[in-house]
């Protein structure tokens, strides 16, 4: 297949390498030339550009960019299209996107990479990123079940795991796994910055791997973050406020010294994690 990929940084230049190694052509377009040389270096796309006129013959598109930049893309890339090529994008968030995606674009189906790192940028592109990782797809009533099917095998070429549900579930759903992890995370480690110096230092030289696994993702890409709370902002403040209640009901049960009421809650959560985990 001749596929589009409009943004090349980390998941769109991981994108072109895998697709391409699968065989199809890639024809990648982005805003600076550099990052078009280096794709055509780094095996990325067979032809890379910053106009958009390369995409007049592709059947996909998969638009790359940063979140706020994903419609006016859309827009800018629709008068080079042919009337049946399928957009799809990679937004961590679809709701909004895909509101006003699918108006601009009767074949737009939202798209969500469930994978990535902490880094950003077409050298952080590598092969595999998304194997085994969930590919969510958001299709509307206008979406044609030929074109789902093709976004479907383009996530198998990945060997990625393909799921298909509502935009705003999906907003939902990713705001307690993604969104809200990464504000709990960025909080732990603002708090502790709040300790006198001394304590501070001790901390930071006996931090280890259960400091590393909860800190990770809030000490990632600041950008990507703020777009999180920008655009999933409904869903991220009510999971939060959720998690305050649930904080709070901690700090009870410790100040009342309840301490078989506290087990319990760390026992019904041992139980849950693995569920989320496979
Ligand atoms: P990234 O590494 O920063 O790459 C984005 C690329 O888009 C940049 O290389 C840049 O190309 C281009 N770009 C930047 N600003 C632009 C603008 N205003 N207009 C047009 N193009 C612009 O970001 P990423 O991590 O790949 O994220 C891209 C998308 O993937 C986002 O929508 C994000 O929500 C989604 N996503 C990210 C992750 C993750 O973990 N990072 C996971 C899943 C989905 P130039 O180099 O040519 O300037």
């Amino acid at each position: 297949m001749k596929i589009g990929i409009v943004g090349l940084g980390l998941i769109g230049g991981s994108l072109g390498l895998d697709l391409r190694s699968q065989g199809h052509q890639i024809i990648g377009i982005s805003r600076q030339d550099v990052t078009c040389q280096t794709a055509l270096k780094q095996g990325i796309a067979d032809r890379a550009s910053t106009k958009f006129t390369l995409l007049q013959d592709v059947e996909i598109v998969i638009v790359c960019t940063p979140i706020a930049a994903i419609a006016s893309t859309v827009k800018q890339i629709i008068p080079h299209l042919h009337p049946d090529t399928i957009i799809t994008d990679v937004g961590s968030v679809k709701y909004p996107i895909v509101e006003t995606c699918s108006q601009l674009w009767s074949n737009f189906i939202g798209g969500h990479p469930m994978a990535g790192t902490a880094q950003s940028g077409i050298d952080a592109a590598q092969a595999n990123l998304f194997e085994g990782a969930a590919y969510v797809f958001t299709p509307t009533e206008k979406t044609k079940f030929e074109d789902l099917e093709r976004l479907k095998a383009i996530a198998l070429d990945l060997n990625a795991i393909p799921y298909i549900c509502d935009a705003q579930i999906h907003d939902r759903a990713v705001s307690w796994i993604s969104h809200l992890p990464v504000m709990v995370s960025a909080s732990l480690i603002k708090a502790c910055l709040q300790e006198t110096p001394e304590t501070l230092e001790l901390a930071q030289n006996l931090a280890s791997s259960g400091f590393r696994d909860t800190s990770r993702v809030g000490g990632g890409n600041p950008e990507l973050g703020v777009m999180m709370a920008k655009y999933n902002r409904a869903e991220l403040l009510r999971s939060l406020a959720q998690y305050r209640d649930n904080l709070d009901q901690v700090i009870n049960l410790i100040e009342g010294e309840k301490w078989q009421d506290l087990e319990q809650v760390l026992d019904i959560n041992g139980e849950a994690r693995p569920k989320f985990l496979n």
